[in-house]
């Protein structure tokens, strides 16, 4: 093992994104590339946004796309992740070190004062920010704030002026200044909790990561760990930070403008491929030199090259990611597909249809599916105990003479067909189409339609095979006696 330690670090104030699934997935391909270690640690210090059930689904989207960590709190299976919560005692011993090296103090600021604040910066027309009035405060003040009981946070000094820079993996060189950082910032919460950009430093620290890969939008939170890493003496690791992931409109992709379609769950649960997913979002902001566009997991982690990354924004296309999904439902071994169909085939159950025939039906109709949940509706006709047929093709396509003609010559020869050969089924039917002298639309919509109530499906061949003789039978039979109706009304 090398010593690359990487980590995903969400919190759980949301359910898993699409954009944290991405980072977790160029942090879990950086690791595996460089034979390094992928660590999950939950940030959950902001107690009032954080929920269980937000930990759960993160969880299970990370382990559905087999983004699995390899450190944790061992509980006898899969790795636990790792919880900041746990170590809030520890965050707030670090910050008293700072306190004393001078680098941190005591903030007694009240909401209310902090409010007012902001209302003034805002009809000032200022920038908001802290204005740093707790740095010096007067043996008197101090007593005084005491008295009133005020419990006081810690903040850290932004020193002002000061250009923060740094080289960014993905970005290149990096200057921000201190002036744009809102000022001195609260490390530890009146509460005794920890705030984000205070506990991710120590937690880096602590866990000896080497590289923090994460999105664009924490860009000026890299500006304010650097200095904490400064204030206490340590080397920050190297930082990347790949764009953001945005709409075809350009507007950056969130649960409020997007809803459940920024949610890995959904995905799951529309009948999404994990391998699908996985192998479109690598390629969302980056392309492997070796130009491969389908790439499974473990190939991806052969491939990981992070000064590949692209450092334009990045836009979540569907359309492309149904393409992967396509190809993968067409790709995977048939076992697998019907395996993930299952939940999609409530009628299955009770049928009458073995695993082996229903591997069969999978089979028949998985080229046309872009999600898994379509194969309901594109199964439902081998399953339904009847098929149900629209008066507008009972009208159109059964009302037509020549169509009773077809079927009935189709029931005649409907002990005849190979049920196990579906080209020799398809072939008997093209034979009835040359005595007939009908072809095409002519010759198989009065088939497809009784056999189906569409007129369009699977491979007719394969549909007949599938359907077995007593279905195609009773089918032809009941579809004939509407024929017979059209035609002596
Ligand atoms: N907890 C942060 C988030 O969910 C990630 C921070 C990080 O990767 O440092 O956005």
């Amino acid at each position: 093992m090398s010593n690359v330690r990487v980590r995903i670090a969400p919190s759980p104030t949301g359910t898993l994104h699409v954009g944290t699934a991405r980072t977790a997935l160029y942090n879990y391909l950086y690791a595996k590339r460089h034979g390094g270690t992928f660590i999950m640690r939950l940030e959950d210090t902001d107690e009032e946004r954080s929920k269980e059930e937000h930990t759960q689904d993160i969880l299970a989207g990370l382990k559905w796309l087999e983004l699995t960590w390899d450190e944790g709190p061992d509980i006898g299976g899969p790795y636990a992740p790792y919880r900041q919560m746990e170590k809030i005692d520890h965050y707030e011993k670090v910050a008293n070190q700072l306190i004393t090296n001078g680098t941190a103090y005591f903030c007694y600021c009240t909401q209310d004062e902090l409010a007012r604040l902001k209302e003034e910066q805002k009809a000032a027309s200022k920038a908001a920010r802290y204005d740093n009035r707790c740095r010096h405060l007067s043996e008197a003040k101090l007593t005084q704030f005491e008295k009133e009981g005020r419990i006081p946070a810690i903040r850290f000094r932004v020193d002002e002026p000061r250009i923060v820079s740094w080289h960014d993996g993905i970005k290149g060189e990096i200057e921000i200044s201190s002036s744009d950082l809102g000022g001195d910032m609260v490390i530890v919460k009146s509460t005794g909790v920890a705030t984000y950009n205070f506990a991710v430093v120590v937690d880096d620290i602590d866990m000896k990561m080497t590289h923090v890969i994460r999105g664009e939008d924490h860009i000026h939170n890299t500006a304010k760990q650097i200095l904490i890493y400064e204030a206490l003496g340590t080397t920050p690791p190297e930082f990347a930070h790949p764009a953001l992931l945005f709409d075809e409109q350009r507007r950056k992709l969130s649960k409020r403008l997007h809803g459940e379609a920024v949610h890995i769950d959904n995905y799951r649960k529309l009948g999404y491929m994990p391998e699908a997913i996985v192998n479109y979002l690598a390629q969302v902001s980056w392309s492997p030199a070796e130009g491969k566009e389908i790439f499974s997991l473990e190939e991806g982690c052969k491939m990981f090259d992070l000064s590949r990354v692209s450092k334009s924004p990045a836009v979540f296309d569907v359309q492309r990611l149904n393409w992967f999904n396509s190809h993968y439902i067409r790709d995977l071994s048939l076992a697998i597909i019907t395996d993930r169909a299952m939940p999609y085939l409530p009628l299955f159950e009770g049928s009458g249809y073995t695993r082996a025939d229903l591997e069969k039906i999978v089979s028949c109709v998985r080229d046309g599916l872009t999600t898994l949940s379509e194969i309901t509706e594109a199964t439902r006709f081998f399953f339904e105990p009847k098929v149900e047929i629209s008066d507008e093709l009972k009208d159109t396509v059964l009302a037509k003479e020549q169509s009773a003609k077809v079927l009935k010559q189709v029931l005649d020869i409907s002990s005849n067909f190979p049920y196990a050969d579906p080209a020799g089924c398809k072939a008997l039917v093209d034979n009835i189409g040359k005595e007939l002298g009908l072809k095409g639309k002519d010759l198989y919509w009065p088939i497809r339609t009784a056999l189906s109530g569409k007129v369009q499906g699977p491979d007719l061949g394969s549909m007949i095979a599938n359907l077995g003789e007593a279905r195609v039978k009773a089918r032809l039979e009941a579809a004939l006696g509407f024929c017979q109706s059209k035609q002596t009304v």
